[in-house]
């Protein structure tokens, strides 16, 4: 198991995996779990360990992560490794950006939002909620204190390379660069914050205006990436930034020859902001000049976060443990493994 001894604490680039547990309908199915965590570091796809008449064949393969969690790691444990070192990085002046990435129904919302699984929506357990407990826990250490900044939090939503403003009753937003490559989202809310109770609010606000409509919740955030961000200003300027991002399901990538025109658009639409999204971290990671930001809304307006010395990245994907999902969680791997 992994330990406080065990932190990372130089690098820009994070990138993790987490694997969650069987569910009740996989266990019903009689899903296999086919995906093992040895080490700390270290995810294992193979063959189940039951005996089966294996209906598709499976090559055992082995990804080494910065970090892996298995599935009896909770949030509080993954938030340690990964979001949970960035929130000093916005004090010291610098962006952060935490991604979680992966199939739909693999955990990127119960990781970052939180735990809707009973009837309670208990969004306190969430990523956004602990970085945000952390923030207000910063604010008063005498080092920072001294600054005097203020908090303000955004939530967004970007849908088919369309911006919605999830604190403003979904309003669509346009976005604008100016001469100076400054990226702009007009008239996006920013709430201003005092505690973290006022955190949790708006996460329950903007959760609940991005589930509305006709499409299931599910459906609907399948196809889309929300993006949640803490923002610090001193004297009204911007200080630092947190943008932490719960990532459009990336089989649907994978949707640009289905039979609906709407459907093979945003397909092809999540597809580029995927890979454009792997190309902005891997220049960040490579400290190259050039950061291409511009091929996709996504990382457009993250722009800020992609650039400069003092940006730092972390990436948790997330895996489903199930033979019936093994295509997608290699996907995923692949693509993890390739960010950094
Ligand atoms: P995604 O946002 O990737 O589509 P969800 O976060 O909605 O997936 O997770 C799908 C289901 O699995 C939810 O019911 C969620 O509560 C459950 N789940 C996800 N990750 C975990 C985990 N680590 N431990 C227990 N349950 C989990
Ligand atoms: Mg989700």
């Amino acid at each position: 198991p992994l330990s406080t001894a065990d932190l990372i604490e130089e690098h820009r680039i994070c990138v993790c995996v987490r694997k969650r547990p069987l569910n009740k309908k996989e266990l019903a199915i009689k899903d296999l779990d086919v995906i093992t965590i040895p080490s700390k570091d270290v995810v294992m796809v193979h063959e189940p360990k039951q005996k089966v008449d294996l209906t598709r064949f499976l090559e055992n393969q082995t990804f080494r992560f910065d970090y892996a969690f298995d599935d009896t790691s909770n949030n509080e444990m993954v938030y340690r490794f990964t979001a949970g070192p960035l929130v000093e990085t916005i004090f010291e002046g610098g962006m952060a950006t935490c991604f979680a990435y992966g199939q739909t129904g693999s955990g990127k919302t119960h990781t970052m939002g939180g735990d809707f699984s009973g009837k309670n929506q208990d969004c306190s357990k969430g990523i956004y909620a602990l970085a945000a407990r952390d923030v207000f826990l910063m604010l008063k250490k005498p080092k920072y204190r001294k600054f005097d900044l203020q908090v303000y939090a955004t939530f967004f939503e970007i849908y088919s390379g369309k911006v919605f403003d999830l604190l403003n009753g979904k309003m669509k937003l346009k976005v604008l660069e100016d001469g100076k490559q400054q990226v702009n989202v007009v008239g996006l809310r920013e709430k201003e914050v005092k505690c973290k109770e006022d955190v949790l609010k708006l996460i329950e606000r903007g959760n609940s205006c991005r589930t509305s409509g006709k499409t299931s919740a599910n459906a609907h955030s399948s196809r889309s990436h929300a993006v949640f961000q803490i923002i610090l200003r001193r004297n009204e300027k911007m200080h630092g930034k947190f943008s932490l991002v719960d990532l459009a399901g990336n089989e649907r990538g994978a949707d640009t020859s289905s039979a609906d025109r709407q459907t093979r658009l945003e397909g092809a639409e999540i597809n580029k902001s995927l890979l454009a999204l792997k190309e902005c971290i891997r220049a960040l990671g490579r400290n190259q000049a050039h950061c291409p930001f511009r091929a996709s809304k996504l990382t457009q307006v993250l722009r800020d976060s992609f650039i400069g010395e003092n940006s730092r990245t972390c990436m948790i994907a997330t895996i489903s443990p199930g033979m019936t999902c093994c295509e997608n969680t290699l996907n995923t791997l692949r693509y993890a493994n390739r960010v950094k």
